[in-house]
């Protein structure tokens, strides 16, 4: 496995790769990897032939006051991760490489999925994350890329980046790797308390719950949505920031469950802030 710092010598490994003929699969991270960014690097690996992995916490998506600084950071424990898994190019920039002029003066208009929920709650931090997705899909140049539906809006705003803008790239969507109790994995959680991780248990419960209605013929999102806040309003460690029921493709709220729909939440538990989703059955 090699790992690189250079953004030049990573284009010149994937051009490379496909000149020979080599499908190169990409797996954006911001490192302290965990199981949900092992099983796509798992499905990447059956699938491609070059297999790049990105390290790098991406400072124009967090906002003043967020947790850039104390974000969980272990590149030796990862290097050996990725070796593990088998990924063949470790790219793991400087800030400097990746942002050369700080703040950059061009950046990625999200659109308006960008202001909705996550972005609403966190303002700039989808035009950071498209910013910087595009500048790494110009380093790897065309590829299959896998990102996790835990970070569904996300997603979202990337598979617009690459619809709008143009870029060579397949994303390719993969399932929420969850622990036992349903906690969706995240780096952000070796950052909870014992108490407090005990108590997040209560995002997964949430959306099962508002889930479990619609199996039961509920159709009115705002009746999905209490049932949401109750459920993670009553667990004493918890503050809740959002619940809502989404449009699966404009994460604009939906009123009534009349086609695919997404929940999702976000609360805090001490100073970690959590996010999580869930499909919601079909009518
Ligand atoms: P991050 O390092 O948190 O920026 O995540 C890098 C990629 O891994 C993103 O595409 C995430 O959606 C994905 N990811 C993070 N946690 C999970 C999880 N629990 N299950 C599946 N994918 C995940």
């Amino acid at each position: 496995m090699e790992v690189i710092r250079s953004a030049a010598e990573v284009r010149a490994a994937c051009d490379r790769a496909r000149a020979e003929g080599r499908r190169v699969g990409f797996v954006p991270t911001m490192g302290a990897l965990h199981e949900g960014h092992a099983s796509l690097v798992r499905r990447a690996r059956s699938e491609c032939d070059l297999l790049v992995l990105s390290i790098f916490v991406n400072p124009l998506q967090f906002g003043p006051g967020e947790d850039f600084e104390t974000y969980p950071r272990d590149e030796r424990g990862d290097l050996e991760t990725a070796e593990r898994l088998g990924v063949d190019l470790v790219f793991a920039p400087s800030v400097e490489e990746m942002q050369p002029v700080r703040p950059p003066e061009v950046t990625v208009d999200p659109g308006p999925l960008g202001d909705r929920l996550e972005g609403a709650s966190r303002p700039g931090h989808f035009r950071g994350v498209a910013t910087v997705v595009a500048r790494l899909f110009n380093i790897v140049g065309p590829c299959r890329a896998y990102f996790g539906e835990k970070d569904a809006q996300q997603l979202a705003v990337v598979r617009r980046l690459v619809r709008d803008l143009g870029f060579p790239v397949e994303v390719v969507p993969c399932p929420t790797v969850r622990e036992p109790d349903g906690l969706a994995r995240s780096s952000r959680n070796a950052r909870l308390r014992p108490e407090e991780r005990e108590a997040a248990g209560c995002l997964f419960l949430a959306l099962s719950e508002a889930a479990e209605r619609v199996r039961s013929g509920e159709r009115d999102a705002a009746t999905l949505v209490a049932v949401m806040a109750r459920e993670i309003g009553a667990t004493p460690l918890a503050r809740l920031d959002y619940a809502a029921v989404v449009d699966e493709e404009t994460f604009e709220e939906v009123r009534e469950i009349t086609g695919p729909a997404r929940a999702v939440v976000a609360a805090r538990f001490g100073s970690t802030r959590l996010i999580d989703n869930l499909r919601l059955p079909g009518p």
